[in-house]
């Protein structure tokens, strides 16, 4: 913003009161940001545009989470959820319009990728829960569709935004990304970002993890968990979020259970299990509650904090893995139409 009016001729504070305007106070019109200069309101009104996602669907839940999907250029859409607890709001944001990671239990992967989503379309989430469906979002997790980490530069600075001052004000440790694990990005954003970690885990070894999360086939555990370690090291207060999707028969039993304590000795840890949310066409099933419910003692009993995920939204198709979008542009879409139609387009 301190670049943009500086360009304009204007002072660089000038820049922090456009951030202030849009981020937190939720204001789009240019004319209404009465402490710039009018000379600069002009300026930006024929140089530059606020725009925000259009909401094309806005969907409650019975258990009260919310979903929105957005609609981007080109006709691309993706999926934002808000999930009310007590005393807190998490909202979960997307950094692409659908993934390249290909992880066999996730349906998002079934839609394919289509591209990154720029750091405008990615803190428009947030602003759009924010100051047009009035959510008292306290959290941030960048678990939405797409690997953040696939999408660097924009989804640092978006998340440096949601923690800025003059925006969202959120702090360390209510700000997390979530990563299926790609090392070297991983060690990069310990350089330039302090927020907290999250990762899918999923598998206790190298063996089911590849074929589970197939990145684990380029980073394998014993890369990525120095590098998760390395990533919280110098905070005390900070553990490594290992997610750990319930699979029936799968990644789930007892055996397994030791495999994973052993894996994280020496790492601070936090695993939250995640009831499978199953999707048509899917092989795999949901563990049965009472092996979870083993599964998780185990964990208990080695001193490893161990939450279950509560299933949220899944009645509108919002739960963990069940978010698709649109990944098609419309463009081409069209394209393709106006092909087969002769003298079309
Ligand atoms: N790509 C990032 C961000 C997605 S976070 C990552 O992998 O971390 C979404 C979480 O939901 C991930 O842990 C993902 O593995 C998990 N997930 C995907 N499909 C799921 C499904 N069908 N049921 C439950 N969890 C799922």
């Amino acid at each position: 913003m301190e670049a943009l009016v500086q360009a304009l001729g204007a002072k660089p504070f000038h820049g922090r009161n456009l951030l202030k305007w849009i981020h937190k106070h939720g204001v789009t019109e240019i004319g209404r940001m009465t402490d710039l200069s009018k000379g600069l309101r002009e300026q930006l009104l024929a140089r530059a545009e606020v725009r925000v996602p259009e909401v094309v669907f806005d969907q409650p839940s019975r258990d009260g989470t919310h979903k929105w999907v957005l609609e981007l250029e080109c006709g691309n859409r993706v999926e934002t959820v808000f999930i009310p607890e007590s005393g807190r709001g998490t909202l979960c944001v997307s950094s692409q319009v659908g993934c390249s990671l290909d992880c066999s239990f996730c349906s998002t992967a079934q839609q394919g990728y289509n591209r990154n989503l720029s750091l405008a379309e990615i803190i428009g989430q947030l602003w759009v829960a924010v100051h047009r469906m009035h959510k008292p979002v306290t959290n941030v997790v960048m678990m939405g569709m797409g690997e953040p980490l696939a999408n660097f530069e924009p989804v640092v600075s978006a998340m440096a935004i949601m923690q800025n001052d003059l925006a969202y004000m959120l702090s360390k440790y209510r700000v997390t990304i979530s990563t299926s694990g790609i090392v070297p990005a991983l060690l990069r954003l310990k350089e330039v970002s302090d927020v907290s970690l999250a990762v899918s885990l999923h598998a206790p070894t190298n063996e089911l993890r590849d074929e589970l999360v197939p990145i684990n086939r380029k980073y394998p555990l014993e890369m990525l968990i120095p590098a998760c370690r390395e990533f919280i090291r110098g905070d005390s207060r900070r553990k490594v979020t290992w997610e750990y999707v319930m699979l029936d028969g799968v990644n789930d039993s007892d055996r397994q259970a030791r495999q994973l304590i052993r894996l994280l000795e020496g790492t601070p840890s936090k695993i939250n299990l995640i009831p499978f949310n199953p999707f048509p066409g899917t092989r795999y099933r949901c563990s049965p509650a009472e092996r979870m419910l083993a599964f998780r003692e185990r964990l208990m009993r080695a001193g490893i904090v161990t939450l279950t995920r509560k299933t949220r939204g899944d009645d509108i198709d919002a739960a963990c893995g069940q978010l698709v979008g649109r990944v098609q542009d419309r463009s081409r879409r069209e394209l393709r139409l106006a092909r087969v139609q002769p003298g079309g387009g």
